[in-house]
């Protein structure tokens, strides 16, 4: 789902995120960790060909798009609807005049999603949220709530892979798990593929099989979580 050859991020002649190698297939979940500025984010927004102004190269294949050579119509497929973006506060991002209900149907219309109520409420509830949320806006949910509604917006319009910011890092622990939780079900159940970004490794060692750490731009190790984890 997720193919990466040695991505190279450029701004200036500064190299902020170097990846020789990144995989992430159907059902799996994929973890880049790393103290903050490692390069981590840059990675995970060059797979939607969203670094602005910077000089990017190298070969990025996002849900059988190439992403650093195909037009901006057919990045526009991916993002959105066929790639999910989930980011650590969503409600930053969201109307707050508009309820959740009508904000899903009008993301559906736009990707040309024929989606009625009851797959909408299937939705939500796939991500143990009470549709009865499609009618609150979004000042009136928690943070995991509107974190899990992202997720459940993502499944609305069928997406096939979840990038995730840390996506709990604004959260406390119980609705942390919760969302991880989501996560991990929707791999497993609906086959998402997962990357998933994040500096917390508690987090990180419940959920992705491999783990790639990220430091100074560059990936200092790689491989099965268990053992990268495992290290000192
Ligand atoms: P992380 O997600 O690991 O915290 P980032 O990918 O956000 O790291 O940032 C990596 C480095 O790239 C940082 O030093 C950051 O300052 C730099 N950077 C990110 N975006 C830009 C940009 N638009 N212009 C210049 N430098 C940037
Ligand atoms: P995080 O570390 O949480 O990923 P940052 O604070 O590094 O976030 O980045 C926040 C935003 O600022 C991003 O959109 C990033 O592209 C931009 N940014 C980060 N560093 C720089 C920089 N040195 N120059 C310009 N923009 C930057």
């Amino acid at each position: 789902m997720i193919e990466v050859r040695d991505l190279r991020v450029r701004y200036g002649t500064r190299t902020v995120a170097h990846v020789p190698e990144l995989d992430v297939g159907a059902g799996e979940c994929v973890a880049v960790v790393g103290e903050s500025g490692s390069g981590k984010s840059t990675t995970l927004m060059a797979l939607l060909g969203l670094t602005e102004g910077a000089e990017v190269s190298g070969h990025v294949r996002v849900c059988g798009v190439d992403v650093l050579t195909a037009p901006e119509r057919r990045l526009r497929e991916i993002r959105g609807a066929r790639v999910a973006l989930v980011m650590q506060s969503p409600q930053a991002a969201l109307s707050p005049t508009t309820r959740l209900g009508v904000l899903m149907r009008r993301a559906l219309d736009l990707h040309g999603v024929d989606a009625g109520e009851r797959a909408m409420a299937e939705a939500v509830e796939a991500v143990l949220l009470d549709p009865a949320i499609l009618r609150r806006y979004p000042h009136e949910v928690s943070g995991g709530q509107a974190q899990r509604f992202a997720i459940a917006l993502a499944l609305a319009l069928g997406a096939e892979a979840v990038l995730a910011d840390e996506p709990t890092s604004a959260l406390d622990v119980t609705v942390q798990a919760e969302v991880v939780g989501v996560l991990r079900r929707l791999r497993e159940e609906r086959g998402l593929a997962l990357l998933l970004v994040s500096h917390d490794l508690a987090l990180v060692s419940t959920i992705a099989d491999r783990v790639l750490v990220m430091k100074d731009g560059e990936v200092v190790e790689s491989g099965a979580a268990a053992r990268v984890l495992a290290e000192p």
